[in-house]
């Protein structure tokens, strides 16, 4: 059993038909993922309840009933989102023993749908940084080539999902943390519009920027799972109530007569000549299926990195003052008073990228220098806002490259945290307007690494995105495994 030549439909149908058992697809998964354990994509396995569950769904079919749209479809989730009694860690060693009480939104949407909950995915640290190896458990690997990096934040999500450790995956996207790890690791990410998905039990970093969203490794499979977990909440108050797409229908139209934006600032200096061919062939590709290329301009874009590590950090000092020792986790042995206690479980507990940015935003906020950067930060991210708008006005859709380069190596950007944050140029303004991107591979580098494209929409307009990129992945035609890792 290949977890990667199933689909979620595929595999609803056999299951509902008695062909494949959902018990024989979670210990597939389950195999694998012990197998591959050198990728260190999970940080907690739970391989008896997904095990019971599976069972559970076999039942439901012999008895036969009627299976919901994710029957026995095996989903690993980024483990800053809590699920009742299960450890969560956000990567990091404050909640190193953290068992929450109730479960995130998506998660139990999931489970309603009929997911086999397999694991929490590996991350950076609150989902701070771009290769995840910014986790208190040890980076995640490649499974592409195991001595670069998978992207991150979501590092473990996406390589679950490359591997075919699990058919599907949730993580989060502040500034990228789906759609540069899918890029670097071979599969299909979604940053849903901020407000589409509901962030209850979502471990807070960015406030005005969270979204949490899906990994697959078809466009069908993430308009699947978008569709079971979007929608209003009424325990998320920034969740929206605009209706919920009809996602898996809407792929199936073409796109002749789709207006496609090709902003000319993500295209300049910095873009790995490889990854701007495969970019424009793709590009080209659209155009041959009707589509008609359209050259606009996102002129704010030099100001999203230093905008983005202002608003994300000054928001991140405030999430991250909650773990002090004495509710969650962690808490240092030694002190003598409530203040050591509270300086030394934060020293001890946080690590070194998670420190800078507490640092810096809490710099950003302080009197005196709060206009001057979190005041000023606001002021620029409306005007990227604008650009979108303005472009919007002339295209319904805009393709850039995912992330500049392909997967880099292990190590290769820890000591300089500026180079990292550049991995981050073509994803975190759609963070910052809120608009929707989605990550696709497109094509493979001369030395066999994936690269991806970038599509960005219209607020709460996934559905165009879903439907270019299943138009795009059925033109180009290539299978997205990696090699035999180990
Ligand atoms: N790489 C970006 C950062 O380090 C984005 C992270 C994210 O989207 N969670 O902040």
């Amino acid at each position: 059993m290949e977890l990667k030549r199933l689909t979620i439909s595929s595999l609803h149908n056999r299951i509902a038909r008695g062909e494949v058992k959902a018990a024989d697809v979670c210990r597939a998964a389950l195999d694998r993922i012990e197998r591959l354990s050198e990728l260190n994509a999970f940080i907690t396995v739970r391989a008896d309840a997904a095990m019971a569950r599976a069972d559970e769904i076999d039942h439901a079919a012999e008895r036969g009933d009627k299976l919901p749209p994710l029957a026995g479809a095996v989903i690993a989730i980024k483990d800053n989102m809590v699920m009742r009694g299960v450890r969560t860690t956000a990567g990091s060693r404050i909640l190193f023993n953290y068992k929450p009480p109730y479960t995130a939104t998506a998660v139990d949407r999931l489970e309603t749908a009929g997911a086999i909950i397999v694991g929490k995915t590996n991350l950076d640290e609150f989902a701070m940084g771009s290769s995840t190896e910014n986790s208190a458990y040890g980076p995640v690997r490649n499974p592409w080539d195991t001595t670069r990096v998978p992207g991150g934040s979501s590092g473990g999500s996406a390589v679950a999902v490359a591997s075919g450790m699990a058919m599907g995956a949730l993580g989060s996207d502040t500034g990228g943390s789906i759609r540069q790890p899918a890029s670097l690791s071979g599969v299909v990410g979604l940053k849903p519009t901020y407000g589409r998905v509901s962030r209850y039990g979502l471990i807070a970093f960015g406030s005005s920027l969270d979204q949490i969203g899906p990994f697959a490794n078809s466009v069908e499979d993430a308009a699947r799972i978008l569709g079971v977990i979007a929608g209003h909440d009424p325990n998320d108050s920034t969740s929206s109530n605009v209706e919920v797409d009809d996602y898996v229908k809407s792929i199936s139209s073409d796109v002749s007569g789709l207006r496609v934006g090709v902003p000319r600032e993500y295209y300049g200096e910095g873009l790995d000549v490889e990854v701007k061919g495969k970019v424009e062939a793709s590009i080209m590709k659209l155009q041959e299926m009707g589509a008609e290329i359209i050259d606009i301009s996102l002129p704010h874009t030099e100001y999203a990195i230093p905008v983005y590590y202002l608003i994300a950090t000054a928001e991140a000092s405030a999430n991250l003052a909650r773990y002090d020792g004495v509710r969650y986790g962690y808490r240092a042995e030694e002190a003598s008073t409530l203040k050591a206690m509270y300086s030394r479980t934060r020293d001890q507990g946080f690590g070194a990228e998670v420190k800078r940015r507490i640092m810096l935003g809490t710099y950003a906020l302080s009197a005196g220098y709060y206009d001057q950067y979190y005041g000023k930060s606001q002021k620029v991210r409306s005007l990227i806002e604008g650009d979108f708008r303005n472009a919007f006005a002339k295209c319904d859709v805009i393709v850039t490259p995912t992330a500049p380069t392909p997967a880099f190596k292990l190590g290769e950007k820890t000591a300089d945290p500026l180079e990292m944050y550049l991995s981050d140029i073509y994803t975190i303004t759609a963070n910052l307007a809120g608009v929707p991107g989605l990550s696709m591979p497109c094509g493979l580098s001369s030395s066999g690494l994936p690269i991806g494209l970038q599509l960005i929409g219209k607020h709460f307009d996934e559905a165009t995105l879903l439907r270019t990129a299943h138009n795009l992945e059925q033109a180009l035609g290539a299978d997205f495994t990696p090699p035999p890792v180990m």
